[in-house]
């Protein structure tokens, strides 16, 4: 079969694959304990359940405007004055199929074959396949200081006469941290200088810890949205707990959302009215349970920290935002991939590969599910990982023995 060259470049997305592989063992009857999924176990918000209700007792589901639900878009006008002290017009949003379409279309939108775009280690993992896919090169910057934070002397350094867009993500995936307020804006002079788009990745902006705030690029611009270079992506999978709604969106200028409404009208037409009409329930509907879920999320992040404090070897950098930590895994085994899969195998421990984020040696754990899985998945992994751990041991009322599948 000749397939085209590009889409076979592609990797797959290892958190679904991942998601997948634990699936399947649980169905088997394994007792797995998912530490890479990232997804909050909160039910849908009941505003959320009732908005897409109406619409679907309505009998009227249709296509959309392209660029989304005029009521939605209202509800997003209002969450960008809310929270980013903007006040944009309905034609400087596009709502989209969750934010990962919207970073695609936008991506789309940008760049021509070969412009590059800097993508900060460790990343999403979506990042430079979708820089990729539209035929751009991904530029990855790596903090040479282990603590999670880009120099903003080796973001200048990568820049180059092709460099088309800047990607951030603060709070950031996979590393918890919340990226210093200099630092953004300097990130956000230094684009507006240099005519370079800054991407702000925001899905997890209100899911930060201790009483701290990820800094809006928008607060270090006296430009207008027209005439910024800043374009935020937003959604409601994290801050909702909404993953499956696959709703999200983007605000930028005006003739750049118009070209990505183009982009997708050829494509998707529009994300379905039934989702929209959710995402608009939980936007206008009691914003406690964004607080509830931040609070339950820093909760057990202090839960992570206190596991991992026994872990011989183990260096983290306290996660600051997300429901992500990236543990320094190389005092047992650099190679990430081969680890992940030795706790699957060894403990039936899911975890997510740092390799898969450009930080080789590190493991994502998700901090997203129930304290009795965060607890008991780090015993297990401190089981698998001691040489002088017995082969059989209890963890709570569960027989563990080595070498278990
Ligand atoms: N950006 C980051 C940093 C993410 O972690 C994710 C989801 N894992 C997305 C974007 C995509 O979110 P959505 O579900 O809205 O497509």
């Amino acid at each position: 079969m000749t397939l085209s060259r590009r889409a076979r470049e592609i990797v797959d997305s290892p958190t679904l694959r991942l998601n997948e592989e634990a699936r399947l063992l649980r169905e088997r009857g394994q007792p797995v304990i998912h530490l890479g999924i990232g997804e909050p176990k909160n039910r849908t918000p009941i505003s959320a359940v009732l908005s897409s209700a109406s619409q679907l007792g309505k009998g009227e589901v249709k296509y959309t405007p392209t660029d989304g639900l005029p009521s939605l878009k209202k509800a997003i006008i209002r969450y960008t004055e809310e929270n980013y002290g903007r006040l944009v017009d309905p034609e400087n949003v596009i709502v989209s199929t969750g934010a990962k379409q919207a970073l695609f279309n936008l991506l789309y939108t940008l760049l021509n074959p070969q412009d590059e775009v800097i993508i900060l280690a460790p990343y999403w993992v979506s990042y430079p396949e979708m820089v990729k896919m539209v035929y751009g090169i991904p530029v990855v910057v790596v903090p040479e200081d282990g603590t999670f934070h880009p120099r903003l002397q080796d973001v200048e350094a990568a820049i180059t006469s092709y460099t088309r867009a800047i990607i951030v993500n603060t709070p950031n995936n996979p590393s918890g941290m919340v990226f210093h307020e200099e630092f953004i804006a300097a990130i956000v002079e230094i684009c507006e200088r240099r005519g370079i788009y800054l991407i702000m990745d925001d899905i997890y902006h209100k899911l930060v810890f201790d009483g701290r705030t990820a800094p809006p690029a928008y607060r270090y611009t006296n430009k207008d949205v027209e005439n910024t270079r800043i374009l935020v992506v937003n959604g409601i999978s994290k801050l909702y707990g909404m993953t499956g709604f696959r709703i999200g969106w983007a605000v930028g200028p005006r003739k750049l959302v118009e070209i990505m409404t183009n982009v997708q009208a050829q494509t998707t037409s529009c994300p379905s009215p039934l989702l929209q009409s959710a995402a608009e329930g939980a936007l206008n509907g009691v914003q406690n349970v964004v607080e509830s879920l931040r609070l339950k999320m820093q909760n057990n992040r202090d839960v992570v920290m206190q596991e991992m404090t026994s872990f011989t070897g183990v260096r983290l950098n306290r996660p600051e935002g997300t429901f992500y930590a990236l543990p320094d895994f190389r005092a047992y085994n650099p190679d990430s991939v081969a680890l992940a899969d030795l706790l699957l195998k060894r403990a039936l421990v899911v975890t997510v590969p740092g390799r898969e984020f450009g930080m080789e040696g590190h493991l994502r754990l998700s901090f997203a599910g129930t304290v009795k899985d965060l607890t008991e998945g780090i015993a297990r992994m401190k089981w698998a990982l001691d040489p002088e751990s017995p082969n059989e041991i209890y963890i709570g009322d569960r027989k563990l023995v080595r070498d278990w599948l």
